[in-house]
């Protein structure tokens, strides 16, 4: 059972959720992050306790949700979802809190995002099972503690670092999940095919898959687009050739760089002579929020070696020269 605070129904929203898996064994790649939760949950499933609190991050798209569900699921208890911006007032979270019942998962996303009033309320929370909450005003007002059910506290951030250390510290399990492989990518892209009735051939869900960036979300959108691509302009198979006809309408480039990855190398290797560039220079320069950028754009760059981070600042590399059809170009050569 989910009970979350914001419903969402547009219709990508509704497939994304049709399409998310709801068991451990369902869930493709991120093998090590797996392994240690199927341990725990066991673990705490045997001695009938709430399982450690989990820090999940990385970068959005790669199943951090996904995984929160799964972990509730696999203990069999409620999941309550929120997120870091959406807890305004201790008061929300206390209300949050003192609804749960033994063991169930409270999912926070974005949870670098939480107001320190608010964070202050979790500490005791986790550690305890406790809260402090204020009661009148004025002089009159005097704090009470209440008790609250044991329950594991799943939060997720894009970027750990921002976490606050006495936070960080409260998390027994921490999981980074990782850039997906284009054969993992193809499972999900194949998975996805079929609960959604789509005809595709081995060598378009390849070709989808090649081009996701390493992360199942776009994987999955692309997948939808490349449907109603099939639909319209062939007989709804998406084979290789369809793909590809579909993707370079989207102007997703053969290594999955989209208009964004691609501006921003532009700009780097164009008006930086390739760098060192600080960051906030690079998003004037792109029109884009420097948190994006370090959020959204560049971790696959740098995993994929067209970008580096140096203490001075961003790098292109050689091989963003040459995808840039800068053949034998490079900083200090261009
Ligand atoms: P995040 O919370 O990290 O931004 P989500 O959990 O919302 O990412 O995942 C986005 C979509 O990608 C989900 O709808 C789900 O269908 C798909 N997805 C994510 N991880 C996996 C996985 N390991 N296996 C299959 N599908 C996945």
């Amino acid at each position: 059972r989910v009970i979350s605070a914001s419903q969402s129904s547009s219709q990508e929203e509704v497939l994304e959720r049709a399409l998310r898996p709801k068991q451990l064994d369902e869930y493709v790649g991120q093998a090590k992050a797996r392994e240690q939760l199927e341990i725990f949950i066991g673990a705490a499933k045997k001695r009938s306790e709430a399982l450690d609190h989990v820090l999940l991050f990385g970068p959005p798209g790669l199943g951090k949700t996904t995984l929160s569900h799964i972990i509730a699921s696999e203990l069999g208890v409620n999941l309550r979802q929120t997120s870091g911006p959406v807890l305004e007032k201790p008061k929300d979270l206390a209300a949050l809190l003192t609804n749960l019942e033994r063991n169930d998962v409270l999912f926070i996303d974005e949870i670098h995002r939480l107001s320190p009033v608010v964070e202050e309320i979790l500490y005791p929370a986790l550690e305890d099972y406790q809260i402090d909450i204020m009661i009148g005003e004025g002089p009159a007002a005097r704090s009470i503690k209440l008790d609250l059910q044991p329950f594991t506290l799943v939060g997720a951030t894009t970027r750990a670092g921002m976490l606050t250390n006495p936070l960080r510290d409260r998390f027994g399990i921490v999981a980074r999940l990782e850039f997906y492989t284009t054969e993992e990518l193809t499972k999900i892209v194949m998975r996805s095919a079929g609960l959604l009735n789509t005809p595709i051939d081995d060598e378009g869900g390849l070709e989808i898959a090649r081009r996701s960036r390493g992360t199942p979300r776009i994987a999955n959108r692309l997948l939808r687009r490349v449907r109603d691509y099939a639909d319209v302009k062939g007989n709804g198979r998406i084979t290789q050739e369809m793909a590809s006809r579909a993707l370079a309408m989207l102007d997703v480039d053969p290594l999955g760089f989209d208009i964004m990855d691609r501006k921003l190398l532009e700009a780097v290797v164009h008006r930086f002579d390739g760098g060192p560039v600080g960051l906030d220079n690079i998003a004037a320069s792109i029109g884009e929020e420097p948190g994006t950028i370090e959020d959204v754009i560049e971790p696959y760059l740098i995993q994929q070696g067209f970008l580096q981070r140096t203490p001075r600042g961003r790098m292109a590399t050689q091989a963003a020269y040459r995808h840039l059809g800068l053949v034998g170009g490079g900083p200090g050569q261009a």
